[in-house]
């Protein structure tokens, strides 16, 4: 198993250098000047774009007062440039394709074909799967915690002491779905920030929670102990990304680390563990490793739809679904296990 995750380490550290590098589709003098061209009169051959019809010299030149608003405006100045490139590479993608040439990367992104104006349709799908599953997850987890299994007879609580934290879990993971359905919905500044961000949220989390359950933190100041730290450097981390610099390279190594260290803790506890439920925590590990490698290794998408990403996203909602059993299945053993110390 170590062999994997090293060749998972290798992988990513490749990718970061194809990262760094910029994109070939973009360097094109063909795809520059139709920007140029297009952010200037609005058109593309004969086809022109309604999103900038407003612009001519900073000015809007069309249209009622009352959509001179300044948003408005500055909506309009930000689309513009944005319906100019997608259709310049559109166009550029096309005569490579009749070149017999394979797709090439603009502003280190494939060229995806969007469906409804929706950016990357795949990846939009799978990520409200993702959330769905996320839900019916969490909403079994919550009525077998709260209403089928036993509850403490003094307090009405839960006998299983990770209930709230596997809560705060959930909520975190549908954030987080949420926000990668608007992401690749359409990808811009604001919601790139809110979906990076977001994913990070819960690896860091998912790493403390790995800490918390394999190690069997119970204790309220110790598990303070463990996620302060931990805490600080994510949230750190978020706050560099969003006000400082969008450092890609950066946050796939935190990424990749925070995800390699976790996946590592969850096997070796897995191997040690007598617990009855350790072969679905082994589907998962595994299969997220693998899920990992299709993301690392990053192949143009097919038809301009399908690339590696959205499948992804499409491998982690069955992982989804056995994780969240799993998580039930340890709700059942820890509280089955503490029933029958207090008798
Ligand atoms: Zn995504």
């Amino acid at each position: 198993m170590p062999n994997c995750f090293l060749i998972s380490f290798f992988v990513a550290l490749s990718y970061l250098v194809g990262v760094l590098n910029a994109s070939i589709g973009d360097s094109n003098p063909h795809y520059k000047s139709c920007v140029e061209q297009c952010e200037k009169t609005g058109c593309i051959g004969g086809r022109c774009f309604q999103q900038c019809r407003f612009f001519s010299d900073g000015v809007s030149v069309d249209g009622p007062q009352y959509m001179q608003e300044p948003l408005y405006l500055q909506w309009k100045q930000f689309d513009c440039p944005s319906e100019c490139k997608y259709h310049c590479m559109l166009d550029r993608e096309k005569e490579r394709e009749m070149l017999g040439l394979e797709p090439v990367k603009y502003h280190g992104k494939w060229p995806f074909k969007r469906v409804f104006g929706i950016q990357e349709p795949t990846s939009v799908l799978f990520s409200v799967c993702n959330l769905a599953m996320h839900f019916y997850g969490w909403l079994s987890f919550f009525i077998l915690l709260h209403y089928k299994l036993p509850l403490r007879p003094k307090d009405r609580k839960p006998y299983y002491e990770y209930t709230g934290l596997w809560h705060v879990y959930g909520i975190l993971a549908m954030n987080a779905w949420f926000w990668s359905v608007v992401f690749h919905f359409r990808d811009v500044d604001l919601t790139e920030k809110l979906d990076y961000s977001s994913a990070v949220a819960l690896l860091g989390y998912c790493f403390i929670m790995s800490i918390l359950r394999a190690f069997s933190v119970r204790d309220e100041a110790a598990r303070v102990m463990v996620a302060a730290p931990l805490i600080a450097f994510v949230t750190t981390h978020i706050l560099y990304l969003n006000f400082y610099k969008f450092d890609y390279g950066l946050n796939m190594k935190v990424c990749v680390l925070m995800g390699v260290a976790q996946l590592v803790i969850w096997i070796v506890w897995g191997g040690l563990t007598r617990h009855p439920s350790r072969r679905k925590l082994w589907v998962v590990t595994v299969g997220s490793a693998l899920a990992m490698l299709l993301e690392l290794y990053d192949f143009p998408p097919y038809k301009g739809f399908i690339d590696a990403h959205a499948l992804w996203h499409a491998a982690t909602i069955p992982l989804t679904y056995l994780w969240w059993s799993f998580l039930k299945d340890d709700a059942k053993f820890r509280t089955t296990n503490l029933i029958k110390k207090v008798k």
